[in-house]
């Protein structure tokens, strides 16, 4: 069901409970990155009402967000899958907003499975798509989404620009979130360039808008202090940075991110391991490890043991920092090939749903289609037209039908051959799409009859558009196809002022008109009296 078609029905009930579920959704999209989780349970609730009313266009929305949360928290395939089918929606529908939100889901999704081409041209969509009226905050974000894809994809200088793009909007926003959250992508940016003195003033920076506000640091952005840190050699500080991550029970650190914690102490231990502090070390370990188990983070887990072999290497004992570092290769071995399997199953998901929707798309067409002109055919118009004319009785404005029939067209097919005829039904169909224009469409009906919806057409409009065609139709060179055969036509045309009356009404009526045009002589244009 459309939305306009529930909105028809119960008007009052379905325009107040549509405002609702706007804002219930508003809420959900401006929520911190931080707490994406907290996003996925009212969303599909959104979801489930919304797809019972018929409002498709917000059933989308909450379907997005859904989305991004699988694919946020790493599972992909559904959340690709997800994601494509909104931007299908969307392009159908031409819908903007979705369109820019569902390619900036889809980058992050093609980035996760390490396609970084098509991350980089999803992000660049998410933000070609942006129109003029988005709040400033939703533009900062697909800057920042098109940064990171920039830079992954080694364009450093054109990620920057649009990391200061971003960062200045936040910055004018005074939206802290949002601000640190760009510094963060920043400065970890410039911690994998090993651009050291450019991460340093980046994390001075987070430090300063961070003492503004009452946010903490999460997870990951600690994560990102540290390791710059200890770029540095300052292993006291990055200690010092990520110690609050030990008493997780007390901490005050966000812990929505999936293995970020994990990955925290994994850091500290190696900053201790770096520092000399080795007992530390080893107790930083244990909880990563600990922490990685209990959650099943294999990629943390393996990590660890390569941090527990160098920490065994580090103290002397080598028989067991070897035994680890056997261990390490085995764990790092598999898990590399089940993401390697995980990946292709989401990449061949995301393709056999594109695919599908591609056939059918083309089936469809082709279905609307006459086989030797092209022209819409029959069947769409008796799809297309009831439509057509109820949107003409909405807005009270005329539609005009002709049908017209070409004169004597047997004698082409009986003097010359029938091959001939269908050359010369297929410069016709030339003829109707050149004298189309704007809302019009031109159709064959079947044999040598064709239609021309007019849709917004006055009766005298109409019948003068359809003068020139018969005028532009005999005029036509045929000469080189039909020898002295002239080929003219008879063109019936009716209009409805308004958009009153039936599809078939109105089609017989053109076709009277069409048959006092034959009876009067041919060759001529016979609209209503
Ligand atoms: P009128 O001026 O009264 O319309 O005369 P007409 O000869 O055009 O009318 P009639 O309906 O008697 O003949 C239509 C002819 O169109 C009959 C058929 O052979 C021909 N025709 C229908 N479909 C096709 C087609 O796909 N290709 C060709 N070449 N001829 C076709
Ligand atoms: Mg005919
Ligand atoms: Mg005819």
């Amino acid at each position: 069901m459309t939305t306009e078609a529930a909105a028809g029905t119960e008007p009052a009930l379905v325009v107040d409970e549509r405002a609702q579920l706007e804002a219930t959704l508003a809420e959900l999209e401006s929520r911190p990155a931080s707490k994406f989780r907290s996003v996925a349970a009212p969303a599909a609730a959104v979801e489930r009402r919304a797809c019972a009313l018929g409002l498709d266009d917000l059933a989308m929305r909450a379907k997005l967000m859904r989305a991004d949360v699988l694919t946020r928290a790493g599972r992909s395939e559904r959340g690709g899958q997800w994601a494509h089918h909104v931007l299908a929606w969307a392009q159908e529908h031409e819908h903007p907003f979705l369109l820019a939100r569902a390619h900036r889901v889809l980058s992050n999704f093609y980035r996760q499975v390490g396609d970084i081409s098509e991350g980089l041209t999803h992000a660049v969509q998410g933000v070609a798509h942006l129109t003029d009226d988005e709040p400033p905050g939703i533009r900062a974000r697909h800057l920042m989404t098109l940064a990171v894809a920039l830079d992954e994809s080694g364009s450093t200088a054109e990620g920057d620009r649009r990391f200061r793009e971003a960062l200045s909007i936040a910055t004018a926003l005074g939206d802290l979130d949002l601000t640190i959250n760009i510094l963060n992508n920043m400065a970890y940016t410039a911690y994998e360039n090993e651009d050291e003195p450019g991460a340093r003033a980046l994390v001075a920076h987070m430090r300063e808008v961070q003492a503004r506000g009452p946010r903490n640091f999460s997870a990951l952005e600690l994560d990102t202090i540290a390791r710059i840190e200890m770029m540095s050699g300052h292993y006291d500080a990055a200690e010092e940075t990520l110690h609050v991550m030990l008493d997780v029970g007390q901490s005050t650190v966000d812990m929505h991110e999936g293995d970020a914690p994990a990955v925290c102490l994994l850091t500290l231990a190696e900053a201790r391991r770096l520092g000399h502090r080795y007992a530390a070390a080893q107790e930083a370990l244990d909880a990563a490890v600990r922490w990685a188990e209990e959650r099943g983070l294999d990629r943390v887990r393996a990590q660890a043991r390569e941090e527990q072999a160098a920490l065994y290497a580090t103290t002397g004992r080598f028989r067991e920092a070897y035994e680890e570092h056997r261990a390490f290769h085995k764990a790092a071995t598999a898990l590399h090939s089940a993401q390697r399997e995980a990946r292709a199953r989401a990449l061949q998901a995301v393709f056999e749903a594109t695919e599908a929707r591609r056939a059918s798309e083309h089936f469809r067409e082709m279905a609307h289609r006459d086989a030797l002109t092209g022209l819409y055919n029959r069947r769409y118009v008796n799809e297309r037209l009831p439509a057509l004319l109820g949107e003409a009785l909405v807005r009270r404005t005329p539609m005009s039908l002709a049908i017209l029939d070409l004169d004597h067209f047997k004698r082409v097919n009986d003097t010359l051959s029938h091959h001939t005829g269908d050359v010369v039904l297929q410069q016709i169909a030339q003829l109707l799409l050149e004298a189309v224009h704007g809302p019009m469409i031109a159709a064959r009906m079947g044999g040598e009859e064709f239609l021309l919806i007019m849709p917004g057409l006055t009766a005298d409009e109409a019948a003068e558009r359809c003068e020139r065609l018969r005028l532009r139709i005999r005029a036509h060179a045929w000469e080189p196809i039909t020898g002295a055969l002239p080929v003219t036509t008879s063109i019936g045309v009716t209009t409805s002022d308004d958009g009153r009356g039936s599809p078939s009404s109105l089609l017989s009526l053109a076709d009277r008109n069409l048959y006092v045009a034959k009876r009067e002589g041919r060759d001529r244009v016979v609209a209503d009296v």
